[in-house]
């Protein structure tokens, strides 16, 4: 089978009057093949998780992120693969979806032309132009704008069929073989800390949505592939606007998860720092309900424990402490607690 963009495009399109969103009603489809060969298609529109839209409503943010899911990044966490696959969506992507889908490996873009003409995009239209746009050629993806009608594609961006983006911290993965135990995952997250020692990572173990195969997934914060610390500081370090070039751990993590095919296993997570406002709502449109975070207080900013608090009160996503972890590996006792010197 061979996909047809126009066709998928329309698929986003005949959803997006279902987004949930009062006012902006964005939607995407993602297609490509699975690790075995086989076609998918899926669509989605921007939304609330259900958990949040339950127990905090529409209308509360989570730290300094609204609790939607955007459309682009609703595909990535529900794709059996992204890596080479295509995203049609019905709206000129923001940064943050860009560098998700950067993350994820998606290497084409298509945007309705209708989605350039609306408020919204008129609103987003800096971000989009001065930074979605070279998140994308960085990472090496093409960008095209649709006209259904005429089943026309415009590029707005072509790469290079040789073009390779730098990439100097991927994501690290590994199968595991046997039975997958919380001690288990106990001792990959000490082993993790020792080799990422003072820096901020994440660590998980994940299934592979098709196969079912179980694989340990790290990752440091890093700015969005195809960037990179020694040659593009400068630029790094100046994002002091709402969006940066830089990809928190957690959301490595969940992009590189969907690249490779795999899901994140619900309370296998562990993340030195608390995440990002942004990260936590991708945990929970990822269906995640507890993660293990070595520093309790300690986030990016403020947001994030503002975020934390108002996750946990409501009780969507819990954070447990290394220790209960540890106490797997090396039970102490409690006299020698009392002894210690
Ligand atoms: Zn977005």
């Amino acid at each position: 089978m061979s996909f047809q963009p126009f066709d998928e495009m329309q698929k986003a399109v005949d959803i997006v009057n279902d987004s949930p969103h009062p006012v902006n009603k964005v939607a995407a489809t993602i297609f490509g093949f699975d690790r075995q060969g086989r076609d998918f298609s899926i669509s989605r529109t921007n939304y609330w998780p259900e958990i949040i839209e339950a127990r905090l409503g529409m209308h509360t943010d989570v730290g300094d992120s609204s609790g939607t899911v955007h459309a682009e990044t609703a595909c990535i966490l529900d794709a059996p693969l992204t890596d080479k696959t295509a995203l049609c969506v019905t709206d000129p992507v923001c940064p943050n979806c860009a560098k998700n889908i950067a993350e994820a490996g998606i290497k084409t873009i298509y945007i309705d032309h209708k989605g350039f003409t609306k408020d919204f995009s008129a609103r987003r239209g800096d971000a989009f132009t001065n930074m979605s746009m070279q998140i994308c050629e960085k990472a090496g993806i093409s960008v095209y704008q649709i006209f259904r009608k005429e089943q026309r594609l415009e590029p707005i961006l072509r790469i290079d069929a040789d073009y390779h983006p730098a990439q100097d911290s991927p994501l690290e993965y590994e199968r595991l073989y046997g039975v997958i135990t919380r001690k288990s995952f106990a001792e990959y997250v000490e082993k993790m800390r020792h080799r990422h020692r003072g820096r901020r990572f994440a660590c998980a173990i994940g299934r592979d949505r098709v196969s079912g195969n179980v694989f340990s997934l790290a990752a440091r914060s890093h700015p969005v592939i195809g960037y990179s610390m020694a040659t593009d500081a400068p630029l790094l370090r100046d994002s002091e606007n709402k969006y940066n070039y830089m990809l928190e751990p957690i959301n490595r993590l969940i992009m590189g998860a969907a690249r490779i095919g795999v899901k994140l296993i619900d309370g296998m997570i562990f993340c030195t720092n608390i995440p990002t406002s942004r990260e936590q709502v991708n945990l929970i449109g990822g269906g995640v309900t507890r993660l293990y975070v070595e520093y309790a207080n300690k986030a990016l900013d403020e947001a994030a424990i503002l975020a934390k608090r108002t996750v946990t009160t409501a009780r969507i996503l819990d954070f447990q402490d290394l220790d209960e972890l540890q106490a797997l590996i090396n039970p102490v006792q409690p006299h020698e607690k009392s002894t210690d010197t």
